[in-house]
């Protein structure tokens, strides 16, 4: 019997794992992917990175703001100082790294998808694709829109959720030997609204070509959210080069990814829900808006709702 479980190592279900460790405890968290953090992602191969989730990261909130003190004393976050206005930070080498100094020492089950989870006499039943496991208490940190087929439809937390919405976000990396004219670029109305030069960011591997992450529009994913990596590249490269002035017989690389649930446009409002027995809590960014601080006070706020309700 695990005494807490968490499904999901995104930056909420780290946050609540951090939580509760510190206060003693020792959850097991369990997440489908292959790496840890779920948005906060590096994706690296043939000598190049590129952060394709999550860009940076900023904090409004006081107990935020220590935490990334914390990595950037510690060498696994730096400033990004591309934009004067706002204090972007990063991961280094990799915005995975974030993730990587939230889930150090932490008990973390990668490749587990947990594909149902039930209450029973004795906790909550995890079913996972070759193992079962029981939790006396669950976090579940996962997207919104997940949420009913892990804990059925007919759970009276599923309602809650339906005013929850996201967009999604097709995006390029690519990497061309041209020269770079910007490092990063926001302009909410293109079709490519954010443009940045991954490879500009502080701490990342010398010697590297310039290495771009572009991001699509709302309409423009949704429009295309069926393509296929390929696909995604194919319909991307050419806004990229156009905005970068760059021959398309210079580009080296090109692979695209779809995020189905990029960005939360309507939150739930709360910091967390709780089930009526007290014993399974729901967080993730979609409980208070679009960004990694929000997934982060969301977890936080569900594990001190478990640690409250386990007195
Ligand atoms: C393209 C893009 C750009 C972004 N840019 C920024 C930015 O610049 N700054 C910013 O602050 N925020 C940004 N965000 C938003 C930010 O990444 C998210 O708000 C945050 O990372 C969400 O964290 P989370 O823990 O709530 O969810 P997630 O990161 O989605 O984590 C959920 C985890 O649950 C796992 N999981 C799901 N189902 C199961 C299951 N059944 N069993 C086991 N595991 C499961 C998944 O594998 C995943 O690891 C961006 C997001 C995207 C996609």
């Amino acid at each position: 019997m695990i005494d807490i479980a968490i499904i999901g190592s995104g930056i909420a279900g780290l946050a609540a794992a951090r939580r509760l460790a510190a206060a003693g405890h020792a959850p097991v968290i369990f997440d489908k992917g292959r790496g840890i953090g779920g948005r906060v992602a590096t994706r690296r191969g043939d000598g190049v990175q590129f952060d394709h989730g999550a860009q940076y990261v900023t904090a409004r909130d006081t107990a935020f703001a220590a935490c990334l003190d914390d990595f950037l004393a510690r060498g696994s976050a730096a400033r990004w100082p591309d934009d004067a206005r706002h204090d972007r930070i990063v991961g280094q080498p990799g915005m995975s790294a974030l993730a990587k100094a939230m889930g150090d020492g932490l008990d973390i089950r990668q490749g587990s998808e947990v594909r149902a989870l039930r209450r029973d006499a004795t906790g909550w039943h995890l079913q996972l694709a070759g193992s079962d496991h029981h939790a006396a208490h669950v976090i579940v940190a996962i997207p919104a829109p997940q949420v009913a087929a892990l804990i059925g439809a007919d759970d009276p937390l599923v309602p809650l959720l339906a005013p929850v919405r996201y967009d999604p976000c097709l995006t390029l990396m690519a990497v061309t030997d041209a020269p770079a004219p910007f490092t990063s670029r926001l302009d909410s109305d293109d079709v490519l609204p954010w443009i940045a030069q991954d490879s500009a960011k502080p701490g990342r591997p010398a010697n590297m070509l310039p290495a771009w992450v572009a991001q699509a529009a709302p309409c423009l994913s949704r429009a295309h959210l069926d393509l296929d990596p390929a696909g995604i590249a194919a319909l991307l490269l050419p806004l990229l080069c156009d905005r970068l002035g760059a021959d398309p017989a210079r580009v080296r690389h090109a692979v695209g990814h779809r995020w189905r649930y990029a960005r939360v446009t309507v939150p739930l409002g709360r910091s967390s829900l709780a089930s009526a027995c007290n014993t399974l809590h729901l967080a993730g960014d979609w409980c208070l808006g679009p960004r990694v601080e929000d997934a982060w006070i969301s977890g936080r706020a569900a594990a001190d709702a478990l640690l409250g309700a386990m007195g």
